[in-house]
C-alpha cells in the first residue's frame, strides 16, 4: 500500500471543512486526517476528533482549547490540542503534513496558509481572502517554498481543470477567463428595495449552501469581485483578462477563452466536493459524492452581463487591481467589517458598498504597504479601523 496523504484542515468545522471530511471519508485508504482547527465551535471540533482521531487539533483561543482538552480526555481521545496565535501556522507547516486545506474564512487565514506555502505543502486554497490580501507576496511564497497551489473555489478549479498540467503553457494559451456568477438571491429583486434586505434573506443562496460571510458576498457580488482578484493571481493574468458573466443555473463553473477563441468550460452540479476531491487527488480523479449532471432534465443554460448598478461592488475588483499595491488588502478588510456589521444588524445591506468605497478613499497607501506580511497585517488593521468608524457614522 502506498502511504496515505496526511491532511491538515484549517477551518474543519466550516462548510468547506465539513465537505472536505466528507470526501476524505470516502477514501480512507488514500487520506489521513492529521490535524484539524477551528475558531469557536468546540463541540463540533470535539465530535470531529472523536470520529477522526487526528494527531492534532487547534483553537486560537486558550480557554476554548482547554475546554476541548477536557472533553477529549474524558472520552479517551488521544488528540493533542494546541492553542495560541501561532498554533495554526505551526500545524500547517508541520513536517508530517502533506496537504493543507485552507478553509478558514477571511484574512485570518493568511498567516497559516502562507506558512503552508513556505513549507512547500500541497495547498488547497478555498480561503480566497488570503490571496486577495496577500497577492504577490503569497504567490512568491508558493514559488519559494516549492508548494503546489490548487484552487478549491469552484470557478478557479474549473479554470484549472480546463488548463494543461504544464503551468508554463498557460500564458501562451489563455486569451482571457470568464468567471460565472449565479447573481445570488437578489438578481431579479427591485434594487429600490435593497435597503430592507435582512441577513436571513441575504444568506439564502439559490444554488449553494455556504458559510454566512461568503453567502452575503454572493448577494452583493463582492464574492465575484474577490474571485476576479483571486483569478488574476492564480493564473498570472492582467486585470482585463479576467471577466465575469452571470449564469443563474451555476452549471458551467467557469470558462477559459483560448488565443484561438476556442472556449473550454467545466460543468457539474453545484457541489464543492468536486473541486475538493480534485484538489485532494490531483492529477487523478476520485469519487466525490456529488450527484451527476442530468442532461435530460437540465433544460437551458442562460447568460447575462452583470448589472453594475445592481452590484456596485463588482467594479472594485478591477479598480483595486489597477490601484496602488495594498488596494485589494484594504478592500478585503473593509468588506469583512461591513459584512460583519450587516450580519450584526448594525448597517443596511446597501450600505456594505458605501463602507467599502469610503474605506478605499480614506486609507492612504504608501510604497511598501504590501511588501511583507507584517506590512499587510498592519494595513489590514488600519483599513478595519477606518471601516469600523464608517460603520459608526452610519448607525441609525
Ligand atoms: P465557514 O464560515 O462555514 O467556516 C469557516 C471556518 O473557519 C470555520 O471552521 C471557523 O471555525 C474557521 N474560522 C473562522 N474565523 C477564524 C479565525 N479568525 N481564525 C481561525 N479560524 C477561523 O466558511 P466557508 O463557507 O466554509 O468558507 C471558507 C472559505 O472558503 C472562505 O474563504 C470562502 O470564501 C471560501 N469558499 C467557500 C465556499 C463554500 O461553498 N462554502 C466556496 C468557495 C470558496
Ligand atoms: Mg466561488
Amino acid at each position: 500500500m502506498t502511504s496515505r496523504l496526511r491532511v491538515c484542515i484549517l477551518g474543519s468545522t466550516g462548510s468547506v471543512g465539513v465537505s472536505t471530511l466528507d470526501v476524505i471519508a470516502r477514501h480512507p485508504d488514500r487520506f489521513e486526517v492529521f490535524a484539524i482547527t477551528a475558531m469557536s465551535r468546540v463541540d463540533a471540533l470535539a465530535e470531529q476528533c472523536r470520529t477522526w482521531r487526528p494527531r492534532y487539533a487547534a483553537l486560537p483561543d486558550a480557554a476554548r482549547a482547554a475546554e476541548l482538552r477536557a472533553l477529549l480526555r474524558r472520552d479517551g481521545v488521544p488528540t493533542d490540542v494546541l492553542d495560541g496565535a501561532g498554533a495554526l501556522a505551526e500545524l500547517a507547516a508541520h513536517p508530517d503534513v502533506d496537504a493543507v486545506m485552507a478553509s478558514i474564512v477571511g484574512a485570518a487565514g493568511l498567516a497559516p496558509t502562507l506558512a503552508a506555502a513556505r513549507a512547500g505543502k500541497r495547498v488547497l486554497l478555498a480561503n480566497k481572502e488570503a490571496l486577495v490580501v496577500g497577492g504577490s507576496l503569497f504567490m512568491q511564497a508558493v514559488r519559494d517554498g516549492g508548494a503546489t497551489l490548487l484552487p478549491i473555489d469552484s470557478e478557479h478549479s474549473a479554470i484549472f481543470q480546463c488548463l494543461p498540467e504544464d503551468r508554463g503553457a498557460w500564458a501562451r494559451r489563455i486569451d482571457h477567463i470568464v468567471l460565472t456568477a449565479s447573481g445570488g438571491p437578489f438578481r431579479t429583486r427591485d434594487p429600490a428595495t435593497f435597503s430592507s434586505i435582512t441577513p436571513e434573506q441575504a444568506i439564502a443562496h439559490p444554488n449553494w449552501v455556504m458559510g454566512r460571510k461568503i453567502s452575503v458576498d454572493s448577494a452583493t457580488m463582492m464574492n465575484k469581485a474577490l474571485e476576479v482578484i483571486e483569478g488574476r493571481w492564480l493564473f498570472d493574468l492582467a486585470p482585463e483578462q479576467v471577466r465575469v458573466v452571470i449564469h443563474p443555473q451555476s452549471t458551467i463553473h467557469s470558462m477559459v477563452v483560448c488565443r484561438d477563441h476556442s472556449v473550454l468550460a467545466q460543468l457539474g452540479t453545484p457541489d464543492m466536493r468536486v473541486p475538493i476531491a480534485y484538489g485532494l487527488s490531483f492529477p487523478e480523479r476520485i469519487e466525490s459524492g456529488a450527484s451527476r449532471l442530468d442532461f435530460a432534465t437540465l433544460g437551458s443554460l442562460t447568460f447575462e452581463p452583470p448589472d453594475h448598478a445592481r452590484y456596485p461592488g463588482l467594479a472594485l475588483a478591477w479598480e483595486t487591481l489597477r490601484g496602488p499595491d495594498g488596494s485589494t488588502t484594504v478592500l478585503n478588510a473593509a468588506n469583512e467589517e461591513a459584512v460583519a456589521a450587516f450580519l450584526a444588524g448594525t448597517i443596511r445591506f446597501d450600505q456594505i458598498h458605501s463602507v467599502n468605497e469610503r474605506t478605499l478613499e480614506r486609507v492612504a497607501l504608501r510604497p511598501g504597504a504590501a511588501d511583507t506580511i507584517d506590512a499587510l497585517l498592519d494595513l489590514d488593521a488600519t483599513a478595519r479601523r477606518h471601516a469600523q468608524s464608517h460603520v459608526k457614522d452610519l448607525e441609525p
